[in-house]
């Protein structure tokens, strides 16, 4: 702890880099945790061409976001750390991979989200092919789908031009959203640190903006529970959950007198 504190205080431009873990700790479970959602909803099977050809694939991905919605859910000390990091100046952004928008809620201002968010929905179309979603750019908040299926219509169209609506997520087969990739390398290259937290490194493209970092001469931290196959990569591996890890490190370097 003491390390990592040492590492964020010694840099001037840390981003950080987040996955399912730093979510664990308010309750959502990643795609590992035993007894999870995912148990029950394997996320493989919700394709993009799936969501796209199959109305009955459709119906389950609504069901899997009303239960995903079902639970309030709160910001973490993880994002709650990161955020008063970025509010002090020390922090030039959060790139996350997680779809549940607690960034934001802790107070972070400058979140890439790689994976889309589950707070909204949006048009893709009417039968959008490769991977690449071809709405009208009608979007609306995730309740609107959620309230449509509680009143019985499973399969929600858009109000504007009858094409498909779905969770402005990006699923499995789906190309990430224009821009945001670039995005993303854009803010990992200005790092001299980046602290990858609560990811199991696993998932490309995300994956590689740690490299990317190295390669630009950023030292990396890994904080996770598990090894990962880039801790060679990293100057410091703290295996520890999200939130006991950071939020000490981050009292340490705010700390009145540091
Ligand atoms: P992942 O499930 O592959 O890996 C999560 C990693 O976090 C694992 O290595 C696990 O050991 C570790 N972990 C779990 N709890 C932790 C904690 N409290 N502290 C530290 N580490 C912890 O997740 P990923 O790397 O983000 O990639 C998989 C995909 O999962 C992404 O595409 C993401 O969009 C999606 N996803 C997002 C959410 C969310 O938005 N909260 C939830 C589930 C899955």
């Amino acid at each position: 702890m003491e390390e990592l504190a040492d590492l964020i205080a010694a840099s001037e431009r840390v981003v950080a880099f987040t996955g399912a873990g730093v979510s664990t700790e308010s309750g959502i479970p990643d795609f590992r945790s035993p007894g999870g959602i995912w148990k029950r909803y394997d996320p493989t099977q919700f394709t993009f061409s799936r969501y796209v050809d199959s109305a009955e694939v459709r119906r389950r991905s609504w069901e899997m976001r009303r239960e995903f919605f079902r639970k309030p859910v709160h910001p973490n000390a993880a994002h709650l750390a990161l955020a008063r990091l970025e509010e002090a100046g020390r922090c030039l952004g959060v790139v996350t991979q997680n779809i549940d928008g607690l960034h934001q809620d802790a107070g972070s201002r400058r979140v890439i989200e790689l994976h889309g968010t589950a707070r909204e929905v949006h048009c893709i179309g009417h039968r959008p092919r490769g991977g690449v979603p071809h709405g009208c750019g009608w979007r609306a908040p995730y309740t609107w789908a959620l309230d449509k299926v509680a009143r019985g219509d499973h399969d929600p169209l858009c109000p504007m031009c009858g094409g498909l609506v779905k969770s402005a997520t990006v699923s499995f087969e789906q190309v990430l959203p224009a821009g945001v990739v670039e995005e993303a390398y854009d803010l990992v290259s200005e790092a001299d640190l980046l602290i990858a937290a609560g990811s199991s490194l696993q998932v490309y493209p995300a994956a590689g903006l740690p490299e990317a970092a190295v390669a630009h001469g950023a030292r990396l931290v890994v904080v996770n529970a598990e090894p990962t196959p880039l801790d060679e990569l990293a100057t410091l591996v703290v295996h520890g959950r999200a939130g006991e890890v950071l939020a000490p490190a981050v009292d340490a370097v705010l700390a009145p007198g540091r």
